[in-house]
């Protein structure tokens, strides 16, 4: 048994921000953050572009208020304003914070931080580090949690929570090195086990680890999931792989061009071109390619060009140096001297579990930060550069309320839990008649999502794919880890995490066919258009004796009344 006061699960940059944040204010408390992978590898490490703060250090009429109204128009009018009022305001602070704990951002000429214009944002606001902004902020976060001697256990795979009476007590994991399942006791446990957009398997520009644990651990105990069927689709992913490549290539001016040599965001958001929101980008992206002016390989991947040739070598080098790495090692492409073949990428999950601002769940001592909580700051399209910042803000703002609010009275493990937890193991190891394989399960789900539930929905597509999930979830009954050894054993590990990502397709797929309209990532060719009158809310889905039950929540509008979302 491991004991603590506040078990943090993922050391992301939302998980690594919360600790430091309490450690900095309560000594007394014993926190330990557990992680799938070690904290720097985490998928924090992987954002590219940047992170939004109003500084004004470009554009002298920007301020948190514009910040603000630019994510309520990105989200469609779904976002909760009061929370993106909170996330905007405290923006420049933070950043400053990350700052002065030796973040290297990139520098303008006069010493200030850099900020680069990025989609749907009316000034140039996102501060960034070249291209591997994710990457300083969590070795910066590692390293001061290192300072603050803040206990890390990694290759652990959190499995299960805990929870009786309203109340958490701990969670079950498995020390992935060495095959041992573990009761951990905690009066307090944040999730912060980052998105779920893996669910689309190689289809996504996530890591692996992003396949909706935590999610599908809160919908267990009954807990709501709000907003699940918005999935950002990323406008430029590599044509074969999916791996991202930054709106800040776009953002230093680089072009979309189709097989007609033509830039056509034209004709799809001719004032804000390129840099148009995620959503609007990817469905020009897709309708190119469906209308016959995308290009198609041997293999038959179907694609358009990001142009960057014009920038040239200096810029490329200076500002998309990863960018640059990437296309050659996964395209073959040196986009100095040739243009990037790309397609939409499943990259971002909107929804998440349900929290209010300070990231508290209904259950008492549990709360959750980062991706896998929807506040919500997003609604239906994220900004880019607003995620880093909404890990930081609610990562702090959960500690602060940990801090303040909660009660660490020691409770009794339940030892029934782990118990459990073992049973499911050992099933998976049993040798079965019709035996299934996690990976050819997930390349399944993948598919079926891609192209049920992706850029482009409609009623028909989405029921098949619901009827498919099901079928999977069957099949999965069968799942059979053959490699029956204890240590590292990444078998066990994908057919755990599948039967997650299984609960978690459904949680997506189900409110995607009862929201009947478009708004902001979710496009429905059967409903184009959006309906406030009868959608402007937020779906919340919840399990109730193990079948997901679908209800509606208010949007909490403070100030800026829905508008057309014209750019
Ligand atoms: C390629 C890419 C580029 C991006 N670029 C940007 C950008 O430029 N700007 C921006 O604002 N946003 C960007 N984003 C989005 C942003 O990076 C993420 O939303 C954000 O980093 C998520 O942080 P997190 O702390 O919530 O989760 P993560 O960083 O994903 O961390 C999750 C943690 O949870 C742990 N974990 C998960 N499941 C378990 C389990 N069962 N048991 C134990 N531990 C578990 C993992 O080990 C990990 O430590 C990008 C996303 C991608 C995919």
């Amino acid at each position: 048994m491991i004991d603590c006061d506040v078990a943090i699960v993922g050391a992301g940059g939302a998980g690594l921000f919360c600790a430091l944040e309490i450690a900095k204010r309560r000594k007394d408390l014993n926190i330990i953050v557990f992680s799938e992978v070690f904290p720097t590898r985490s998928h924090t490490g992987a954002a590219q572009g940047g992170v939004n703060a109003a500084l004004a250090n470009v554009a002298k009429d920007d301020s948190p208020e514009k910040h603000a109204y630019d994510t309520i128009k990105g989200s469609d009018f779904l976002a909760d304003q009061e929370a993106v009022f909170k996330m905007c305001s405290l923006a420049p602070k933070i950043i400053y914070e990350l700052e002065h704990m030796g973040t290297p951002f990139s520098r303008l000429e006069n010493g200030k931080i850099a900020q680069r214009p990025f989609g749907g944002a009316g000034f140039p606001r996102t501060c960034y580090s070249a291209d591997k902004t994710g990457h300083v902020i969590l070795q910066t976060l590692y390293e001061q949690c290192l300072r603050h001697n803040i206990k890390i256990i990694h290759d652990f795979l959190v499995l299960d929570l805990v929870a009786s009476e309203n109340r958490i007590y701990g969670l079950v994991g498995l020390d992935f090195s060495t095959g041992k399942l573990w009761g951990v006791r905690a009066s307090v446990v944040v999730l912060a086990t980052g998105g779920f957009a893996k669910i689309y398997w190689n289809r996504s520009s996530n890591c692996l680890g992003n396949t909706g644990d935590g999610v599908a651990m809160v919908s267990r105990l009954g807990l709501p999931l709000k907003d699940m069927e918005f999935i950002q689709f990323h406008p430029t992913g590599l044509r074969r792989s999916g791996i991202l490549v930054t709106e800040g290539a776009r953002g230093e001016g680089g072009y979309l061009i189709n097989n007609q040599g033509e830039r056509f965001m034209k004709k799809y958001a001719p004032s804000k071109m390129e840099l148009a929101p995620r959503d609007i980008v990817s469905r020009a992206i897709e309708t190119e390619i469906r209308e016959g002016r995308g290009f198609k390989d041997e293999e038959g991947f179907e694609y358009v060009y990001l142009d960057l040739r014009h920038l040239g070598k200096k810029k490329i080098l200076e500002r998309l140096a990863q960018i640059r790495e990437l296309s050659i090692d996964f395209e073959g492409v040196n986009p100095i001297k040739e243009p990037i073949p790309i397609r939409p990428t499943a990259h971002y999950t909107m929804g998440g579990i349900d929290t209010d601002i300070n990231g508290k769940t209904p259950l008492k001592g549990l709360y959750a930060i980062g991706e896998c909580a929807c506040v919500s700051v997003h609604g239906a399209n994220r900004l880019g550069g607003n995620s880093l910042l909404d890990i930081l803000v609610f990562g702090k703002l959960a500690a602060l309320d940990i801090v303040e609010n909660a009660s660490f009275e020691k409770k009794e493990f339940l030892a029934k839990a782990l118990a459990k937890v073992e049973e499911k193991i050992a099933f998976l190891f049993e040798d079965k008649k019709h035996s299934e394989n996690a990976f050819k399960l997930y390349k399944e789900l993948g598919d079926i999502l891609w192209s049920g539930v992706g850029v482009f929905r409609e009623e028909k597509g989405m029921k098949e794919a619901m009827e498919k999930i099901i079928k999977l979830k069957e099949r999965a009954k069968n799942l059979t880890v053959k490699d029956k050894s204890d240590v590292f054993n990444t078998e066990l590990l994908f057919s755990l995490k599948l039967l997650n990502s299984l609960e978690i397709a459904l949680a997506v797929v189900i409110p995607a066919i009862e929201r009947k309209e478009s708004r902001g990532s979710h496009y429905r060719l059967d409903y184009p258009k959006r309906d406030d009158k009868n959608f402007l809310k937020h779906s919340i889905i919840t399990k109730e004796n193990g079948e997901y039950k679908l209800s509606w929540k208010e949007v909490q509008i403070t100030k800026y009344k829905p508008e057309e979302r014209k750019y």
